[in-house]
């Protein structure tokens, strides 16, 4: 029986019903309000995109119907900041009479500190864990610590895995259906993300088809930007309007014995779920990753000297290098980019440009609808080579070596390169000799900077700056 007391469901990067622990015991406890407070300030400074606001605002939507269907009523509104946030909610709860709030926690710390002042005024906020398949500190080495590279992190997250019960809670039942027709919008910048399903149809239909018929391939295709290889599950995560227990629930009841497969192809896709959860337990364990250190102290007083202009045509895809144009054209045109391109780009600007790590992390974040803190600060460390990584700085991508094995026939390419599509194949991946041969240089950018000469500074620079 419900307990009946005064309780709110506050809703932050849970848009589900479904394996939603907060959700699920306020509605234990008979709770019927929800409330999703905007702080859009806090957003434009976290760099929130405005895409994944979007998805944000649909998937509210989405959830406000599915709530009501379960007596729960869900009041949106919009304010300022943090602190307002917390206002507002302090407010709220005095005038509501509610006591006990039920939330699912987020790693980050400007959103733990700001948890840790709501619990302390008079209000009880009970906390749930519902971004990771396995809890934040429960995956150590031998001396109680978080592991610094993945491979032995992953090691022990299997074996946690094997001996602990997996939980992952049905969505509670409805008990009504209705229908609203309210459509929720968030007064900032306006970017569409209606290319990309709601979570429940992505749930029913592209889940089940990747796991049936792309898995097999996967490991093979993930790493060819012009294949459709990958998932595309990133947004759904990173706003949590899919549960990851719930995908590797899915996961499971096709394949039960994964976990112990972990040579084989088919475990590569578990294998990036579980890179996810390494930069999740490690902002956990390294709450100054959310203050944009370096990971490695040593780089504290790491000189970039990129320049602004470099940075800005790097932001436009005007390199002069195919593939990395063609990625921050992909980022810009569709708010997403694939895996192995944020690697490329990434090593581009920071290696070949010596542009800070930071300002292409906050780049990202502002376009992509998949920004999440942890696996962009992590992608962005790795890339830098100031991250957790067995590999040392001098990893230096060439983009077009990368573009000949990754790209081979400029698929990829032309499709977001348009101006490059009569150039032969052979010379895609560095077209300038063959476009000034045919006197159409002018259509395309110079490269700004040349790769040997770039690759060399770097090498210099780090040396230097490091000893
Ligand atoms: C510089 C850089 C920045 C990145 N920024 C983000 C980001 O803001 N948000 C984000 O979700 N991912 C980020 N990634 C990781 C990765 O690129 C994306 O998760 C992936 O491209 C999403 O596509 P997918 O869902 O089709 O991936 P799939 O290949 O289908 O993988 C399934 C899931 O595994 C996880 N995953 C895969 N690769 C990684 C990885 N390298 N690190 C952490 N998790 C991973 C993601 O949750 C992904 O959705 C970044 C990587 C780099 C190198």
């Amino acid at each position: 029986m419900p307990n009946n007391h005064n309780g709110l469901y506050w809703i932050r990067r849970d848009l589900r019903v479904d394996d939603n622990p907060a959700l699920t015991s306020a509605i234990e406890r008979g709770v019927s309000k929800a409330i999703f407070i905007a702080p859009l300030k806090t957003w434009e400074q976290h760099h929130k995109a405005p895409i994944q606001i979007d998805f944000i605002a649909r998937h509210l939507q989405w959830l406000k119907q599915q709530l009501a269907n379960r007596g729960i009523t869900l009041d949106i509104v919009e304010v300022d900041d943090f602190d307002a946030q917390k206002q507002y909610l302090t407010d709220y709860c005095l005038a509501q009479n509610i006591q006990h709030l039920y939330a699912n926690s987020e790693p980050e710390l400007d959103e733990c500190q700001r948890d840790s002042s709501i619990a302390s005024q008079h209000l009880t906020l009970h906390l749930f864990e519902a971004d990771v398949i396995m809890p934040k500190g429960g995956i150590l080495n031998k001396q109680g610590e978080m592991f610094k590279v993945f491979t032995p992190f992953k090691r022990a997250w299997l074996q946690e895995f094997r001996q602990r019960y997996f939980e992952c809670l049905p969505p509670p039942a409805a008990t009504k259906t209705t229908q609203l027709t309210e459509s929720i919008t968030f007064s900032t910048t306006q970017r569409s993300s209606i290319k990309w399903p709601l979570a429940d149809d992505y749930l029913q239909q592209v889940l089940p088809q990747f796991i049936t018929a792309k898995l097999s391939h996967y490991q093979q295709q993930r790493d060819f930007p012009g294949v459709h290889g990958t998932s595309g599950i990133s947004p759904y995560l990173a706003i949590g309007a899919i549960s990851p227990r719930r995908v590797l629930s899915n996961l499971l009841s096709h394949y039960p014995q994964l976990a112990e497969w972990d040579s084989s192809p088919l475990f590569s896709w578990l294998n990036e779920l579980i890179w996810r959860e390494f930069y999740k337990h490690l902002l956990f364990h390294f709450p100054n990753l959310s203050k944009h250190q370096d990971f490695q102290p040593k780089f504290k007083d790491f000189y970039w000297p990129g320049s602004a202009e470099n940075f800005s045509l790097w932001c436009q895809g005007k390199t002069g290098y195919p593939i990395v144009d063609a990625a921050m054209r992909q980022l810009n045109q569709t708010g997403w980019m694939h895996n192995r391109l944020r690697m490329i780009v990434g090593s581009f600007l920071t290696k070949h440009l010596l542009v800070d790590w930071r300002k292409g992390e906050a780049y990202f974040m502002q376009q992509l609808i998949d920004g999440d803190f942890s696996a962009n600060n992590g992608g962005w460390q790795w890339a830098a080579g100031t991250g957790c990584d067995a590999q040392p700085y001098f990893r230096i991508f060439n983009p077009v070596t990368q573009s000949k094995r990754f790209d081979a026939d400029g698929i990829f390419i032309k499709k977001y390169l348009p101006e490059l599509n009569d150039v032969p194949n052979k010379y895609i991946h560095s077209p300038h000799e063959y476009l000034k041969k045919q006197a159409l240089e002018k259509i395309y950018w110079p490269p700004i900077v040349d790769l040997a000469a770039g690759r060399a500074r770097a090498l210099v620079h780090f040396k230097q700056q490091l000893s």
